[in-house]
């Protein structure tokens, strides 16, 4: 039986991927030996970190005025990352709430300066507070928000009209899900172990004029510029997560690039969401103006029955479907390489099991 998993992250990967990562840690590029022991500064792959970042270019279409980084450290990093750059004299930053991913940043950037919330969805959590209501500072250095909260299920349909600062967004778990302008942002992060790839290595784009304005404080390598002179091989680079993410980019392209995935991911959630809000079993709390295309968020009307509903997936090879501890009930992930027969078998599945119970 085919296995369908709908974890958040790590994420399932294109089994073409898998594939080619199996064989490259037995003989990479018919070297003699492994992936895992090539080293970064091998000409092999120095080619394999330029194609990269060429790669991810043409996916996304970011002007060479953007530097493309792929470091260590995973999405939390970059929580104290970004101040640690960005903040510079003015050592103000303006944060918008809308979950628990953007708490735990603006958290970690009140360690470095004064972390100013612009707004919050506490009170309403699947809603974003509309941008007339957004209180900025006029002293704030950057704009941060999280495009899609993967433990609410709750994305962004837009993109915040923030001009007079670099606009940051946390792009973990809907990067390479669709399109969108880079030149509306000054920097995007994404941690990779949803739409890119492995855990731990971590995508940052971000524009050249944010470089050069680290805090003195800043360990060298938290620190953007060191990273950007050396190539993302200032430190020894996370190479096989670096080479299955490249992979990850490749396998993008042979499906017809980000817009394609756009349309499927499109369909793939609207199905599932349409199936919820006719169920009497089943049931979403975000508004459907801020659904999240990946993490498909819903409880059982009868909660008492979910364990029962995940065993009973388990039997048939739908796997990951726990919502996150910190918010009980269950979640599909429904990243860029969970085929949509995935999301065709998971309604006929928690069709029958409605039936049933
Ligand atoms: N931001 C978002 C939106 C996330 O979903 C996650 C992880 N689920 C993180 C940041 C943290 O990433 P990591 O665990 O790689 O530090």
């Amino acid at each position: 039986m085919t296995v369908y998993n709908f974890n958040p992250g790590p994420a399932t990967l294109p089994s073409v991927v898998l594939e080619q990562a199996q064989a490259a840690l037995v003989d990479w590029q018919n070297l003699g030996i492994s992936i895992l022991e090539v080293s970064h500064r091998s000409p092999e792959f120095k080619a394999l970190a330029d194609a990269s970042v060429q790669d991810l270019r043409e996916l996304l279409a970011i002007p060479q005025s953007y530097k493309i980084l792929f470091l260590p450290g995973g999405g939390r990093s970059q929580f104290a990352m970004v101040p640690l750059n960005l903040l510079g004299k003015k050592n103000r930053a303006d944060y918008l709430d809308t979950g628990i991913w953007s708490r735990i940043a603006g958290a970690e950037g009140t360690r470095y300066g004064h972390i100013h919330w612009v707004a919050s969805n506490k009170e309403q959590p699947g809603v974003i507070p509309p941008p007339e209501s957004w209180n900025t500072h006029p002293e704030a250095a950057y704009f941060h928000y999280v495009d899609n909260e993967t433990i609410e299920g709750v994305e962004f349909p837009y993109i915040p009209p923030i001009t007079s600062v670099p606009l940051v967004a946390d792009m973990s778990s809907n990067f390479l899900s669709r399109t969108f302008p880079i030149t509306s942002f000054g920097l995007i992060y994404a941690a990779a172990q949803k739409n890119a790839g492995p855990a731990g290595i971590t995508v940052v784009i971000l524009h050249e004029s944010l470089l050069g304005k680290a805090l003195p404080m800043t360990p060298s390598m938290f620190n953007y510029t060191l990273h950007a002179h050396a190539h993302s091989l200032y430190n020894t680079a996370l190479t096989f997560n670096w080479f299955v993410t490249h992979l990850v980019f490749k396998w993008i392209q042979q499906q017809g690039g980000v817009a394609a995935l756009e349309k499927i991911n499109q369909r793939k959630s609207a199905k599932l969401y349409a199936y919820i809000d006719q169920s009497s079993l089943y049931e979403n709390s975000v508004d459907p103006r801020y659904r999240s295309r990946m993490n498909v968020v819903f409880h059982l009307t009868a909660p008492q029955l979910e364990p029962k509903f995940l065993h009973a997936a388990s039997d048939e090879r739908l796997l990951g479907l726990k919502g996150h501890t910190l918010v009980g009930g269950l979640r599909a992930s429904l990243y860029n390489a969970l085929p949509e027969a995935g999301v065709d078998k998971l309604i006929e599945f928690m069709k029958e099991f409605e039936r049933v119970n």
